[in-house]
């Protein structure tokens, strides 16, 4: 369409924030308005005391590991997660990217993470940046991986290691153990990578940290193919 009749259409019907639904999105931000964009940053600020080893928010809790992490054994270093799930404006954000397949959500993901992923990035210090693969299925069904797209969003490079086999149920609708079972022997490395995992510092990048068992599962694929440690970034924490 040409971008006068664009603009005009605009005009009359501008596209509407998916959080609120009230305000026009599209002025700074592709999918969200000013208002629930600053509602993130805002409450994203400070999310308080967290477990030193999966970045879940600890109520009433001493520094130190969540339930969860004292009663198990990730074989990653440690996971740090950029935004709150639990944020409602963010849920809206995450379900337009992961369900809707709506890839200006991307856009809008890379807008909100761009400081502290910056930040993160500037001290890591890692040898290897990966990102955790979708199966071919998953791909076409999406037509695109979402974690990717971010990346590109924020001009990050990252090197392909996993390749992800193909699996018919959706994970989100999973209890931890059936989660644990259905990643179990998902990844695998993208052929012989002992001489370029050897001795390596590797930060594998995930789109939601839910109960690690993703995570968890590329690393142990990651360790066992000759990589001195992995360590977790996710844009979000559920
Ligand atoms: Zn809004
Ligand atoms: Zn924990």
């Amino acid at each position: 369409m040409n971008s006068f009749f664009g603009g005009i259409l605009a005009f009359f019907f501008p596209r509407r924030c998916i959080s609120c639904g009230r305000k026009p999105a599209g002025q700074e931000y592709s999918v969200l308005c000013a208002n629930c964009a600053d509602y993130i940053r805002e409450t994203s600020a400070s999310l308080g005391n967290k477990c030193v080893k999966c970045s879940t928010r600890l109520y009433d809790a001493p520094p130190g590991l969540c339930f969860d992490c004292a009663d198990r054994t990730f074989r990653f270093g440690g996971n740090t997660s950029l935004l709150s799930y639990k944020n409602p404006v963010i849920h809206e954000l995450v379900l337009s990217l992961k369900f809707e397949a709506n890839r200006e959500a991307a856009r809008d993901v890379a807008m909100l993470i761009e400081k502290p992923f910056a930040d993160f990035m500037k001290t890591a210090g890692h040898d290897i940046v990966t990102a955790v693969p979708l199966s071919r299925g998953g791909m076409k069904k999406r037509g695109f991986n979402q974690v990717h797209l971010v990346l590109h969003y924020l001009g990050r490079d990252f090197t392909p290691i996993l390749t992800r086999r193909e699996h018919d149920v959706a994970q989100s609708k999973l209890g931890l153990n059936d989660r644990r079972a259905a990643v179990k022997g998902q990844f695998e490395a993208a052929g012989n990578l002992d001489t370029v995992l050897h001795g390596k510092r590797i930060l594998l990048i995930d789109d939601i940290f839910t109960t690690g068992s993703t995570a968890d599962e590329c690393t142990s694929v990651l360790l066992d193919n000759g990589a001195a440690s992995v360590d977790i970034l996710t844009f979000f924490r559920a």
